[in-house]
């Protein structure tokens, strides 16, 4: 399912130096590696993740929405006080259960300074580094560490990009410092907008379950209450930049999602379908979405609010939810996401010229639509290659 054309029954590719340098249908001459009855995807991709909490069994309990959720983020992290080895650990743990579910390109947002060390043979990473922060004082010492930071990604090679947060926890000045440093770097932007229903009134009157949660964290600065912005506004700020993604935007108004539709030749919205069921009670309104003409890629979120990292599981909780065909579902998790990520010439399908990253599925049974079959809960990952190289599972057998 080359995702560049129609998928072809009995086809075959030709990778050589880690790129696929041919694809076609019919007898691959000698020397091929026939793996059977199986289904060849261009690696998933999960565009928003935060793989720190990979080592969570299951995810924090979701009533009371995101205020709520937040909290208990909050309180878990001053709990554990993690070190950076337990850290890297962490992501290491994350990209290895990426790997082995078929994800070779990751959207990740990083709360402090990646450990560039992190396994290289892995998926391929790139690395948002994350700011907020509401009071004068929190900006520059915030706008300074991710600039830092990014620059010493850039330096070791890693893919970065620039995360404010979200507009209940990042002042407007903030935010403007932070969007500057993506578009000086030429590097894109990820922002969760519009998860919760009590955003807009946060930001429009200080007010709600969000003021509430920043006055008992200690994080809402009362001798000088912080400008926000609304969702709209953040939006056309966002699409000042190379690349952007909206994540969520789940109660986006009809303004900011008009906004989002303007500028879809550098902005795409990322869902994680499953934590929204969690944090929102239903799945993203993607009928709304597709309606509007906006790209739409695929996140899982992290495992503080989702049972795994599976972008598989994500595509078929659109589908079992009416929301999508398994088609379209797929085409989310490849394409849209490989574009949402500013990698389309690189990654989300299997053409000539183009790295080896892909994902070998076998269906447990007989199978007649490969999007189905690719779906099905019984279709186990077998191989995950990145660039050629096996990242998980094996070709043979
Ligand atoms: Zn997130």
């Amino acid at each position: 399912m080359p995702f560049a054309g129609q998928p072809a029954t009995h086809g075959w590719l030709r990778i050589h130096a880690g790129r696929i340098c041919s694809v076609g249908t019919g007898p691959a001459g000698s020397g091929a590696l026939d793996l059977g009855d199986c289904i060849v995807l261009p690696g998933l991709v999960n565009a928003h993740t935060h793989l720190e909490f990979s080592t969570l069994d299951s995810p924090l309990a979701g009533e009371g929405g995101l205020p709520a959720w937040i909290a208990r983020v909050v309180e878990l992290r001053r709990s554990r006080s993690e070190t950076p080895q337990q850290i890297a650990a962490a992501l290491d743990r994350g990209l290895v259960e990426s790997a082995a579910a078929g994800v070779t390109s990751i959207g990740e947002i990083s709360t402090g300074a990646w450990p560039t060390q992190a396994r290289r043979h892995g998926p391929r990473v790139w690395v948002f580094r994350e700011g907020l922060g509401l009071s004068e004082a929190a900006a520059e010492a915030t706008r300074r560490a991710v600039h830092r930071d990014v620059a010493r990604l850039a330096a070791a090679g890693v893919p970065a990009g620039v995360s404010p947060h979200a507009p209940y926890s990042v002042s407007a000045p903030l935010g403007r410092s932070l969007l500057a440093i993506a578009r000086r770097l030429r590097l894109p932007a990820a922002m969760h907008v519009a998860e919760s229903e009590a955003e807009a009134e946060f930001v429009a009157a200080g007010s709600g379950a969000f003021r509430t949660l920043l006055e008992t964290l200690g994080a809402w600065p009362t001798a000088a209450p912080p400008r926000l912005l609304s969702a709209a506004d953040w939006i056309s700020r966002l699409a000042r930049g190379p690349r952007s993604l909206v994540v969520h935007g789940t109660f986006l108004d009809d303004n900011a999602l008009a906004r989002c539709a303007r500028h879809r030749d550098r902005l795409s919205l990322v869902v994680c379908p499953r934590t929204t069921r969690l944090l929102s009670g239903g799945l993203p309104p993607l009928a709304r979405f597709r309606e509007a003409g906006i790209r739409v890629a695929l996140g899982t979120d992290s495992r503080a609010s989702n049972p795994d990292l599976s972008v598989l599981a994500e595509c078929r909780a659109l589908v079992d939810g009416g929301l999508a065909s398994p088609a379209e579902a797929l085409h989310m998790a490849t394409v849209a996401g490989a574009w949402a990520l500013g990698f389309e010439r690189h990654a989300g399908r299997l053409a000539p010229g183009r790295p080896a990253d892909l994902v070998v599925l076998r269906p447990r049974g007989p199978w007649a639509d490969p999007y189905e079959a690719a779906l099905d809960p019984e279709t186990r990952v077998v191989a995950t290659l990145r660039a050629g190289r096996l990242i998980h599972g094996g070709l043979i057998g």
